[in-house]
C-alpha cells in the first residue's frame, strides 16, 4: 500500500527545504510537542521554559479559555468548568462511562452518540476539549519554529479503538492540524529508542503516567512494529502515590478535616516531595495551614518506598497477563522501555528490573519519550528524509471486510491498522445443508456492501451438509508489509480450505479515500438505518423459511383457525419485507412469532413422542 500521506501532490520536499512537522503526545495528565532539529528530536518548551502542558482546559467566565498549568490550578475552585483527563472520554458514549469506575465531577448532557459536558460556555465534547490542548501545542510549535506546520503525528494508546482514534483525528482537525498519522504510544517510545533500526526483537513498553498504567508487548520484524498484546490498569498512576503520601502526612500531623485550600496546598507539596525523592534520599514537607497549625515532616525515600511499594507491585499482574496474551515468557523479552513520569521513581525501576531480570531502558526522559518518537516519525512522513528511509510503518487506509447475509459489510481489519496485520473471524452458514459459501471481500467504511468497493470474490466448497448455523468457517485476512491482502477460509470441522490474493490499494487515490471517509461519516445515521433494516430482513427470512418447512411437515397439528392466523401473519410479514422499515419488520416478526408459539410447542411434543416411541423408560 502506498504511503498515502507522503505521496500527496506537492508533498515531496525540495532537497534543501526542511518541512516543519511535529510529534504530539496527547496525554491524559500531560501533553507535549516535539520536533526534529538538525537530526535529533527535542521537546519544545513554552515561553516560560516548561515542556509539559497539563492536559487541563478551563472555560472562564469572561469567555476566555485557559489551557495548562493555570487551568490546573483553578480546577479545585471551578471543577465543573475545568476539564481534565478528556482522554478518558474521547470517542466514548455515556453508555461506555457507566462501566467506568472513576467519579467525574462534570454535568453530562443527554446526547447518546457523543459525550457532552455542560460548562458556562455551553456544551463541550471531549473532542473540543482535546482540540484546545492541540491548538495550544500547535501555536507553541509555530511560534518556536517560526512557520506553519506541514503536519503532526499524534500518539494514541495502543488499545484505542476506531472511534477513539477517529475522535482524536477530529480533535486535530478542529485544531487546524494536518494529521500525518496516528501512532501508537508504545511504538513511538520504541522509535525514540532507535529500536526500529534493529532487525528483530520483542520489546515490552511499561508506561506509568499520572492516572493510568499501560503495558504493551511489541514485536519488531524488518523495521515494522506489531502490537502483540496490551494490558494495564486505567485507575492506577502517579496520583495514587501522591494520595498515599498525603494520607501519611495527615496521620503524622494528626490532621483530620482539612478545608479545600489547605488540602490543595498539602497535595501540591506532597507531589513535589514525591518527585524530589527520585533524586534526594529525604525531603521535608513544610506548610502553615489556615488555622495557624504548622506541618513539618521529613520523609525519607525508604519510607516513601515502603508506603507505596504495594502500588508498584499492582503493575506486575497486568505485565504478566500481557506476556501471557502475547504467548511469550520473560526470557523472550529483548528490552524493556520505561515510559511516563512515574517511572522516574526508583522503586518502580527496581521492581520492573528485578521482574524481567534486566535493566530497563531509561536513558531518555520518560515523560518525553513518546513525543520524541512521534517527532521522528513526523519528520520521516513530512518527507525530510531520503526516499529509501520511508518504509517504516504503514497502515490500511480503509477497512477491509466481507459481505455477510443481507448485503451487509462486516469489517475484519479496521482502517488504520498498522501493517503487516492479520485477523480472523468466524462465520457460519445461513441455510440447512449449505455446502458452499461465497466470500466477497470488500473495502470501505460504509455499512452496506453496495456502498463499499468490491475487491474479490471466491467460493469455499465442500462444506459438509449441516444445519444452518452449525458450520464454523474461519476467515483469515492477512495484509503483508507491502499491502498485499490474502484471504483464506477454512471450515473448522473438516479443514476444507480456499484462498485468494488481492491487491486492495489498486486504483484508490487519496481523493477517493477522503471522499469515502467523508461519506462514511456523513451517512452514518442513514447507514445504521439500512443496516438495522437488513438485519431485520435476515431474521424475517429465516423465520419465514422455518415456518414454511414446519407447515409442510406438521400442519395437521393445527386447527383451521390457528392455520389461518399463521397464514395471515406470514402474509403480513412478507408484505413488510417488501416495503417496511426495520421497526415494522421486527414488529411483524414478533407477531408471527407469537402466533406460532403454540404450533412450536405442539411440534416439540410430537417430536419428543416420536423420539421416545419404542424405548423403555430405563433408557431415558
Ligand atoms: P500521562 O501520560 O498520564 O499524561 P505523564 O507521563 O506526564 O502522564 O506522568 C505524570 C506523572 O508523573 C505525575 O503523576 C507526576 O507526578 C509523575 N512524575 C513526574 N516527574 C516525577 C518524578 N521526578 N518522580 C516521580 N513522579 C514523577
Ligand atoms: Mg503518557
Amino acid at each position: 500500500m502506498a504511503l498515502l500521506q507522503i505521496s500527496e501532490p506537492g508533498m515531496s520536499a525540495a532537497p534543501h527545504q526542511h518541512r516543519l512537522a511535529v510529534g504530539i503526545d496527547l496525554g491524559t495528565t500531560n501533553s507535549l510537542v516535539a520536533t526534529v532539529k538538525s537530526g535529533s528530536a527535542v521537546c519544545l518548551p513554552d515561553e516560560k521554559g516548561r515542556k509539559t502542558l497539563p492536559s487541563v482546559v478551563r472555560y472562564g467566565s469572561g469567555g476566555e479559555i485557559e489551557v495548562g498549568a493555570d487551568a490546573l490550578k483553578a480546577q479545585k475552585i471551578d471543577p465543573q468548568n475545568t476539564v481534565s483527563s478528556a482522554k478518558r472520554l474521547i470517542g466514548r458514549t455515556l453508555a461506555d462511562l457507566q462501566q467506568a469506575s472513576h467519579y467525574l465531577p462534570y454535568r453530562f448532557g443527554e446526547n447518546e452518540r457523543v459525550i457532552e459536558l455542560h460548562t458556562r460556555q455551553g456544551a463541550k465534547t471531549p473532542i473540543e476539549v482535546s482540540a484546545e490542548i492541540l491548538k495550544t501545542l500547535k501555536n507553541r510549535a509555530e511560534a518556536s519554529l517560526g512557520g506553519a506546520l506541514v503536519g503532526a503525528v499524534i500518539t494514541v494508546p495502543a488499545y484505542f479503538d476506531d472511534a477513539q482514534r477517529q475522535a482524536t483525528k477530529d480533535a486535530a482537525r478542529l485544531a487546524g492540524l494536518n494529521v500525518l498519522r496516528l501512532l501508537n504510544e508504545p511504538t513511538a517510545a520504541a522509535i525514540a529508542y532507535g529500536l526500529d533500526n534493529a532487525s528483530e526483537g520483542t520489546f515490552v513498553v511499561y508506561d506509568l503516567g499520572g492516572g493510568t498504567f499501560d503495558v504493551s508487548v511489541l514485536q519488531l520484524t524488518k523495521g515494522l512494529f506489531e502490537v502483540k498484546a496490551t494490558g494495564g490498569n486505567s485507575a492506577l498512576g502517579g496520583d495514587d502515590f501522591d494520595h498515599r503520601l498525603f494520607c501519611h502526612l495527615l496521620e503524622q500531623n494528626k490532621l483530620s478535616q482539612l478545608n479545600e485550600q489547605d488540602s490543595q496546598l498539602l497535595l501540591a507539596l506532597t507531589r513535589s516531595a514525591k518527585e524530589a525523592l527520585t533524586t534526594e534520599t529525604s525531603t521535608a514537607v513544610r506548610a502553615t495551614l489556615s488555622d495557624g497549625k504548622i506541618v513539618d515532616t521529613v520523609i525519607t525515600r525508604q519510607e516513601f518506598h515502603n508506603l507505596t511499594q504495594h502500588l508498584v507491585l499492582k503493575t506486575i499482574e497486568p505485565v504478566k497477563q500481557a506476556l501471557k496474551d502475547a504467548g511469550i515468557s520473560k526470557a523472550d523479552v529483548n528490552g524493556v522501555i520505561m515510559v511516563g513520569g512515574s517511572t522516574r521513581m526508583l522503586h518502580v525501576q527496581q521492581t520492573v528490573g528485578t521482574f524481567f531480570g534486566q535493566t530497563p531502558l531509561n536513558n531518555l526522559n520518560p515523560d518525553e519519550v513518546v513525543a520524541l518518537g512521534a517527532a521522528m516519525q513526523a519528520d520521516v512522513l513530512a518527507g525530510n528524509k531520503a526516499d529509501g528511509e520511508w518504509l517504516l510503518l504503514d497502515v490500511t487506509p480503509l477497512s477491509l471486510g466481507l459481505e455477510t447475509y443481507g448485503g451487509l459489510a462486516e469489517k475484519v481489519i479496521p482502517r488504520n491498522s498498522t501493517l503487516p496485520t492479520s485477523r480472523a473471524q468466524e462465520f457460519t452458514t445461513f441455510k440447512d445443508g449449505q455446502t458452499a459459501m461465497t466470500i466477497h471481500v470488500v473495502q470501505g467504511e460504509r455499512e452496506l456492501v453496495s456502498d463499499c468497493r468490491s475487491l474479490a470474490k471466491f467460493t469455499l466448497r465442500g462444506i459438509p451438509p449441516m444445519a444452518a448455523g452449525a458450520a464454523r468457517i474461519r476467515v483469515t485476512f492477512q495484509v503483508d508489509a507491502d499491502g498485499l491482502l490474502s484471504v483464506s477460509a477454512q471450515e473448522q470441522s473438516t479443514g476444507v480450505q480456499a484462498q485468494i490474493e488481492v491487491k486492495p490499494s489498486y486504483g484508490l487515490d487519496d481523493d477517493t479515500i477522503t471522499q469515502m471517509l467523508k461519506d462514511g461519516m456523513s451517512n452514518a445515521a442513514e447507514d445504521m438505518a439500512a443496516r438495522a433494516r437488513a438485519e431485520a430482513a435476515v431474521e424475517a427470512e429465516s423465520l419465514l423459511g422455518a415456518i414454511e418447512a414446519a407447515l409442510a411437515l406438521d400442519s395437521d397439528l393445527l386447527s383451521a383457525d390457528e392455520l389461518s392466523a399463521i397464514q395471515a401473519d406470514t402474509a403480513a410479514l412478507q408484505s413488510r419485507l417488501q416495503n417496511g422499515n426495520a421497526e415494522e419488520i421486527r414488529a411483524a416478526v414478533s407477531a408471527l412469532g407469537r402466533s406460532t408459539d403454540n404450533f412450536a410447542a405442539k411440534r416439540m411434543n410430537r417430536n419428543i413422542k416420536r423420539a421416545l416411541a419404542g424405548q423403555s423408560v430405563d433408557n431415558i
